[in-house]
């Protein structure tokens, strides 16, 4: 049987793909505050910022294309079970090839019900057109986990990182719960590999720190795995 590999990704691994993190402009995620744009507070206020927003960013995501890191994890997949559980809302993963991703705050590609969550609906291109609604006549809205909601896709990350055998994480900063807290559920005894060019705190043992950018540290994580099959 094939041993597990286990990803947890953050905005880091998209940064050279030309991506802002937001922790790294000052708390500031493209020159706005989260809580005018991330937040079911600022759609309430301001529905047309929130959505206009997010059309900036789905034309960056989509006018952008994976790099070395995200095509580097997809050669783990022929000789390991892989999962990769992203908190970023850019679809590289899927565009680099990865299989199975779990998206813990949503996907920018797609829309939903405010009301009824489970209707989701995949945009055609970058413009979420405002005002569109939903079958029940209430608009549309990202398909994101803004900040103060439930991050429903927790529960499922926890179970994958309790069975992985390696654990990458790779460009975050470890400081957005319940996220971060997912380390808490791997293994003591498998090893952990943190891609960060920058110092990131743990408290965690037993880990391989690359303390640079990922377009080089991964595909070295990727070769030093690949060499325990
Ligand atoms: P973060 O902004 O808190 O931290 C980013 C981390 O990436 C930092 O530790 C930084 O040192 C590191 N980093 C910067 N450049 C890097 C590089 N070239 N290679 C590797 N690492 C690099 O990001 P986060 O922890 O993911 O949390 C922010 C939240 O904001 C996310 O959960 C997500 O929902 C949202 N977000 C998503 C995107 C995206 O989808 N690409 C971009 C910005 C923000």
């Amino acid at each position: 049987m094939k041993k597990n590999v286990v990803i947890l990704t953050g905005a880091g691994i998209s940064a050279e793909s030309g991506i802002k993190t937001f922790r790294d402009s000052d708390g500031l995620w493209e020159n706005y505050r989260v809580e005018e744009v991330a937040t079911h507070e600022a759609w309430e206020r301001n529905p047309r910022l929130v959505t206009q927003f997010y059309n900036n960013r789905r034309k960056e995501v989509l006018n952008t294309t994976p790099n070395a890191a995200h095509t580097a994890l997809v050669q783990l997949e022929k000789d390991f079970h892989v999962e990769i559980i992203t908190q970023n809302i850019d679809n590289l993963h899927e565009r680099a090839g990865s299989k199975n991703i779990i998206h813990l705050h949503g996907e920018i590609t797609k829309l939903r019900s405010d009301r009824h969550p489970d209707h989701i609906v995949t945009l055609n291109g970058w413009e979420q057109i405002y005002g569109e609604k939903d079958p029940w006549g209430e608009p549309l809205r990202p398909h994101i986990v803004w900040f103060g909601e439930a991050v429903p896709m927790i529960e499922p990350a926890m179970e994958l990182c309790r069975k992985a055998d390696f654990f990458i994480v790779i460009g975050t900063s470890l400081n957005v719960y319940p996220a971060a807290g997912l380390l808490y559920y791997v293994p003591s005894d498998c090893k952990i590999y943190l891609v960060d060019p920058k110092t990131v705190n743990t408290s965690m043992k037993n880990i391989a720190y690359y303390q640079e950018k990922a377009t080089t540290g991964v595909p070295k994580v990727v070769k030093e795995i690949l060499a325990q099959r």
